[in-house]
């Protein structure tokens, strides 16, 4: 085994977190841990796996499941393609493969939304394959081992760190390896305060020689973000609201919010709020404005406004997509993060009354 995996094996064995999914190999729960760790840090993904493994114990209960309620739970960890590509891998496992996860990352790379790292962490961890894995920690912590200056978000990049991650991958305990450079970058080796003194590899980094550390790694910046202007109607009629299903293709696909006009540009309130009424042929009393709320996701900047408008008389529903629900059954509805987070306001406020 090269020097560098033997330090980094050593330190993990006394440093790594108990984690619930590093208690024993099984590859529905490392492939679960995986996806839900690609949408957040370990801390707050935890309760979400405790979620996931609650309501579906094995990948047949999963694969059994209405797609609203793997939503609503997977609510709050944004970025819903995910969610419905876990479902959709799940019952492609029961369905294709009597309910066991493919045994080579080749085969695993056949799942909805399992791409090459994934792929890799589940054969690495769980059947011992002697793959590397490139996430955003092992592109940080080889490219300062190697001291690589070119862009790590480019294909050249991710092809030279993982050479570097094979060429000192141990046959013997690859899934190990792989958790232990992860571990090393969640760890020690952090983005902007790596602990070099106290790195357990740091005879072999040849950034921590040149000193340059701090600068790696280096990334090409990303295509621009759009801004646009969600403004959300809010229509409230004694204990009912309209809510809105998102029927489309999209990252918010099958999720609800509310009736909404969306532009790439700003209006004034008295302005929006009349083309509100208009064109979802309501009636009723602007109450107000709450927002702007912005939220970002990867290409788009959203500032969204909130009119809460209370209605004369209940919404004459013209489109199939707009339903009324009442305000004790909000919460069981998925909601977009944004969404989410003016409903926190709205109730703080005590808004319905
Ligand atoms: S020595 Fe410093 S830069 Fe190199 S791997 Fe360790 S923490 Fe990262």
């Amino acid at each position: 085994m090269h020097p560098f995996a033997a330090h980094l094996l050593n330190w993990f064995e006394a440093a790594k977190r108990p984690l619930p999914w590093r208690e024993k190999p099984d590859p529905y729960r490392i492939w679960l841990s995986e996806i839900i760790l690609q949408q957040t840090r370990v801390d707050q993904g935890l309760a979400f796996y405790y979620r996931f493994i609650e309501n579906f114990p094995t990948v047949h209960d999963l694969a059994a499941a209405e797609e609203e309620k793997v939503l609503k739970l997977w609510q709050g960890l944004g970025y819903y393609a995910r969610a419905r590509n876990l479902l959709k891998a799940a019952r492609q496992v029961v369905q294709d493969h009597q309910g066991v996860f493919p045994g080579s990352a080749k085969a695993l790379e056949e799942l909805s939304g399992v791409g090459p790292y994934t792929a890799a962490a589940i054969a690495s961890i769980a059947y011992q394959e002697a793959v590397p894995v490139v996430d955003g920690n092992v592109l940080r912590v080889m490219s300062r081992v190697q001291d690589y200056r070119e862009p790590v978000n480019k294909p050249g990049g991710q092809k030279t760190i993982r050479a570097a991650m094979a060429a000192y991958l141990p046959e013997s305990r690859p899934g190990d390896y792989n958790q232990a450079v992860m571990e090393l970058g969640a760890l020690v080796c952090a983005p902007h305060n790596p602990n070099c003194p106290e790195c357990p590899v740091n005879a072999f980094c040849a950034a921590f020689a040149a000193g340059s550390a701090k600068m790696l790694p280096v990334k090409e910046k990303r295509t621009k973000v759009r801004h646009v202007f969600y403004d959300y109607a809010v229509f409230v009629h004694e204990d009912q609201i309209i809510l809105r299903f998102r029927a489309e293709k999209g990252i918010w696909s099958k999720l609800y919010d509310f009736p909404c006009i969306e532009t790439e540009l700003d209006a004034p309130v008295e302005e929006r709020g009349a083309e509100l009424l208009k064109t979802f042929y309501a009636e009723g009393q602007l109450r107000e404005v709450m927002g702007p709320i912005t939220h970002v996701l990867s290409h788009r900047r959203i500032t969204a406004r909130f009119f809460i408008f209370d209605l004369d008389a209940p919404l004459q529903i013209k489109n199939t997509l707009h339903q009324a629900v009442a305000e004790a059954d909000l919460h069981t509805y998925p909601v977009p993060r944004l969404v989410e987070k003016f409903l926190e306001q709205y109730r703080a406020e005590d808004l319905f009354h």
